[in-house]
């Protein structure tokens, strides 16, 4: 078999069991994990990655948790941002949900072009006959959608699941490299934040002299304590990279922080510090030091 890929975007109402489920796929698996990763293209939660595919999960958050009434006036945003960034859509949902604020998303998947997929969630609380009935409905209400039960739970079906998500994929190459990714944390990504960050303030010799490190990093339950090291190789370009008063650097801290929140969804502390690589062991001069601490 050829290789298969895609992005597969994760929506529903609250409560219909999203993280649960995700949660299931990637750790039952124990394949890959990405936790919470930020590309341009995507904000990935997690991957599960066999011998010959690749699932990049992802979901929109804003989307998601809005109650209906919300949802309905933010909706087009989201619709063509998933409309072009997933491969797969797949709607969660359990019988305990209210058809009128469901409403709007069963529309738009009605709507989109992409390969749709139904997942009734928490299939261990029907009654006989229940689950049928349901099935029925969603196969009704959106007939070109895969409609399957699952019980994110209790793990039951996951395996088929993934068989479905992987047959309803494109065939492409992997997007990320399989064996690298496993590497790859959230301390990863923080520094490509902020090395995105400097790239984006500053003119070409200052980013290609730059690398970022995260010295500390210390997750909390509501805020995150990072700290990183940006280190470049002369005197002169950290006064640039710094800035007059330390604003240069500042910014680039503020932008970076609310992007680190974003993806780890929760408070970010980010201290910035510059080193002049080729002397920092004898010369550990932080910016913190200058005044120029940074949140
Ligand atoms: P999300 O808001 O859509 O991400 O939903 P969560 O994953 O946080 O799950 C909401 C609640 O539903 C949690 O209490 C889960 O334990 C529960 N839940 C999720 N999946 C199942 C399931 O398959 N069966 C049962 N009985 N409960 C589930
Ligand atoms: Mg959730």
């Amino acid at each position: 078999m050829n290789h298969k890929a895609g992005f597969v975007n994760i929506i529903g109402l609250p409560n219909v069991g999203k993280s649960t489920l995700m949660n299931a796929l990637i750790g039952e698996r124990l394949s890959i994990i990405s936790p919470k990763a930020q590309t341009t293209r995507y904000r990935i939660q997690g991957m599960v990655n066999g011998a010959d595919y690749q699932i990049v999960f992802s979901d929109t958050p804003g989307f998601i948790n809005q109650p209906a009434y919300k949802l309905q006036a933010s909706m087009n945003e989201f619709v063509d941002e998933a409309l072009e960034d997933a491969d797969l859509i797949v709607l969660v949902t359990d019988k305990f949900q209210k058809e009128e604020e469901e409403a709007h998303l069963v529309e738009w998947m009605g709507k989109t072009e992409q390969v749709t997929m139904v997942l009734i969630n928490k299939m261990d609380l029907y009654q006989p006959g229940e689950l049928e009935e349901l099935t029925k409905k969603w196969k009704r209400k959106l007939p070109l959608a895969q409609v399957m039960p699952v019980s994110a739970s209790s793990g039951i079906n996951s395996m088929k699941l993934i068989k479905k998500m992987v047959e309803l994929l494109p065939e492409s190459p992997p997007y990320y490299d399989k064996e690298q990714l496993t590497d790859r944390n959230t301390r990863f990504f923080v520094s490509e934040i902020v090395r995105e960050k400097i790239f984006l303030n500053y003119s070409a010799e200052i980013p290609y002299s730059c690398q970022v490190e995260v010295e500390k990093y210390e997750e909390g339950d509501k805020l995150d304590r990072i700290r990183c090291i940006i280190y470049i190789e002369r005197e002169s370009q950290k006064i640039i990279l710094i800035g007059k008063n330390g604003e240069a650097l500042k910014k680039v801290g503020i932008e970076a922080r609310k992007a680190i929140e974003d993806l780890v969804q929760k408070q970010v502390h980010l201290e910035l510090f510059v080193k002049v690589k080729d002397k920092w062991r004898n010369d550990p001069l932080s910016l913190k030091k200058f005044g120029y601490g940074n949140k």
